[in-house]
C-alpha cells in the first residue's frame, strides 16, 4: 500500500500533472482506486460497511475508511488541504485578435503574482463540458502540455522606468496571451483544443480551462535541498495528506475514522458548493453517522488544515516578525493568529507540538507581523462549519502564489510524518 511515501518522483509527478483542480482530483482518485477504495455517488443511496470510500464534487475530493462499522463514535481525524492554486483562467468567449495575432482573454483566479505569468511557456488544462446526442452533459478532462500560449512582456525600451517604478499590469489589457497568427488556418482556440484532445467540436458547450507553466518541478540548491515548482501551494499538502492517509489506513492504528478532504476554491474564499464553506464535509459526516446522534463524536474530532506557510525571505526581512523566523527544511510551521485567520488555538498548538515532539518531527511557530494583514486558509472556515477543533499548519515556502514557488524537500516528508502520526493519535 505504500505507493507514495519517501518517493520524490511521485511528488514531482503529482505536482507536474495536477495542472488544474480537476486533474489533482483525478490523480488522488487513481491512488485511492489503487488501494481498493470505492467511489460513491452523492446522488445515490449509500450502503456503507468496512473499507475505504470517496466522493468527488467539482474539483474537491473526500475519502474515509472504516475499520469497523461502530468506530465513528470515537470521532473523526480529518486531514485537509486545497486542490486549487492561483492562476489565469480562460473566458467563455475566446475569439480575439490584434495586429495579426490570435489572442484570448483571461480572468485572474485568486491572488496570483501576475508578473510570474509573463514570458513563460504556457499550456492549457481543465475540463470541457460536452452534450451528447441523448442530452447527457459530460465532463471531459483536457491537458495540453505543449507551449501553446505566451504573455510577452513589454520591452524595457518601451517602459524605461519599470525597474524603478515597478511593473503595473492591468489584467484586462496586459495579460491577453497570444497563441497563433490570424493568417493561420486555426484561429478559434476551442477548435484547436478540440482537435488536440480528440473531443468533437460540435459537442463542446462550455469549459473551465486555465493556463499552466510547462516547466517541470525540479530540485534547486547546492545540495538539491529545495523544490521549485508550480502549485507547491497547495499540492505539496494534498500529496502529503493523501500519502499519510493511505499509509495510516494500511497501518490501521487510527482510533478515529480517518478522513481526507481536499477542497477546491480555497484561493477565492471557499464559498462555493465544492469549497470548504459549503456542505460537502458536513453532509458527508451526516451520512457516515446514518441519522445517529453524533454530537459526542464531533466533540472528539479534530481537523488539520495543511497549507503553505511563509518562509522568512532574506531580501525582505522587514516583511516578517523576526521573533517568528521560519526556515525551509527546518520543520512544519504551526500557524497562530489572534484574529482567527488561522484556526489553531493554544490547545491546538500544544496538541501539534506533542505529536511533533513524540515523533521527532521538527516544527516552527509562524506568526505574521502585527502591522501586516494576515493570509488565511480553510482552517477557520472548516472549524466554524463543523464546530471541531482545528490546527493550521504547513510547509514553509518562498514565492507563494508565483507560477514557480519554492519549498524545502525535507519539509514535505516532515508534513507526511506529522499527518500520519496525527491520524494514528
Ligand atoms: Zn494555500
Amino acid at each position: 500500500m505504500n505507493t507514495l511515501q519517501e518517493n520524490h518522483n511521485e511528488l514531482f509527478k503529482f505536482l507536474d500533472t495536477s495542472t488544474s483542480p480537476y486533474h489533482a482530483v483525478k490523480n488522488v482518485r487513481e491512488h485511492l482506486l489503487e488501494v481498493n477504495f470505492t467511489q460513491l455517488d452523492e446522488q445515490a443511496p449509500w450502503e456503507l460497511s468496512t473499507g475505504g470510500y470517496f466522493i468527488e464534487r467539482d474539483g474537491s475530493i473526500a475519502a474515509w475508511y472504516f475499520k469497523e462499522s461502530e468506530e465513528a463514535t470515537n470521532g473523526l481525524a480529518i486531514v485537509s488541504a486545497h486542490t486549487d492554486s492561483p492562476n489565469l483562467r480562460l473566458k467563455p468567449i475566446l475569439k480575439g485578435h490584434q495586429v495579426g495575432l490570435s489572442q484570448f482573454g483571461v480572468e485572474v483566479y485568486g491572488g496570483a503574482l501576475l508578473n510570474s505569468w509573463l514570458d513563460r511557456d504556457l499550456g492549457i488544462s481543465g475540463r470541457l463540458i460536452t452534450l451528447s446526442p441523448n442530452g447527457d452533459i459530460k465532463e471531459n478532462l483536457v491537458q495540453i502540455n505543449e507551449p501553446l500560449a505566451k504573455i510577452p512582456q513589454l520591452a524595457i525600451h518601451l517602459n524605461r522606468s519599470v525597474n524603478e517604478n515597478g511593473l503595473i499590469l492591468n489584467p484586462q489589457q496586459h495579460l491577453r496571451p497570444i497563441w497563433n497568427d490570424t493568417s493561420s488556418d486555426t484561429t478559434d482556440l476551442i477548435d484547436f483544443i478540440s482537435a488536440e484532445s480528440g473531443i468533437d467540436r460540435q459537442s463542446i458547450q462550455s469549459w473551465d480551462l486555465m493556463l499552466h507553466d510547462l516547466q517541470k518541478a525540479s530540485y534547486v540548491g547546492a545540495d538539491r535541498q529545495w523544490v521549485a515548482s508550480a502549485r507547491i501551494d497547495n499540492l505539496t499538502s494534498c500529496y502529503a495528506s493523501l500519502s499519510s492517509f493511505i499509509k495510516s489506513v494500511s497501518d490501521g492504528r487510527s482510533k478515529r475514522v480517518p478522513i481526507l478532504c481536499l477542497f477546491n476554491h480555497e484561493e477565492v474564499g471557499s464559498t462555493s458548493a465544492a469549497g470548504a464553506a459549503g456542505n460537502l464535509l458536513p453532509l458527508l459526516i451526516q451520512r457516515i453517522f446514518k441519522g445517529k446522534d453524533y454530537s459526542e463524536a464531533m466533540a472528539n474530532s479534530i481537523l488539520v488544515s495543511a497549507d503553505g506557510a511563509h518562509a522568512t525571505h532574506p531580501n525582505y526581512l522587514e516583511k516578517h516578525d523576526l521573533d517568528h523566523e521560519i526556515r525551509m527544511n527546518a520543520g512544519i510551521a504551526i500557524k497562530r493568529n489572534s484574529n482567527e485567520r488561522y484556526a489553531t488555538t493554544a490547545i491546538g498548538q500544544a496538541t501539534a507540538q506533542r505529536i511533533c515532539e513524540s515523533n521527532n518531527i521538527p516544527y516552527q511557530l509562524f506568526n505574521n507581523r502585527s502591522d501586516l494583514a494576515c493570509g488565511s486558509t480553510i482552517g477557520p472556515i472548516s472549524s466554524a462549519n463543523l464546530g471541531i477543533s482545528t490546527i493550521d499548519l504547513g510547509i514553509p515556502q518562498l514565492s507563494m502564489h508565483s507560477t514557480r514557488e519554492l519549498c524545502g524537500i525535507s519539509d514535505v516528508a516532515y508534513l507526511e510524518d506529522f499527518l500520519f502520526n496525527f491520524l494514528g493519535s
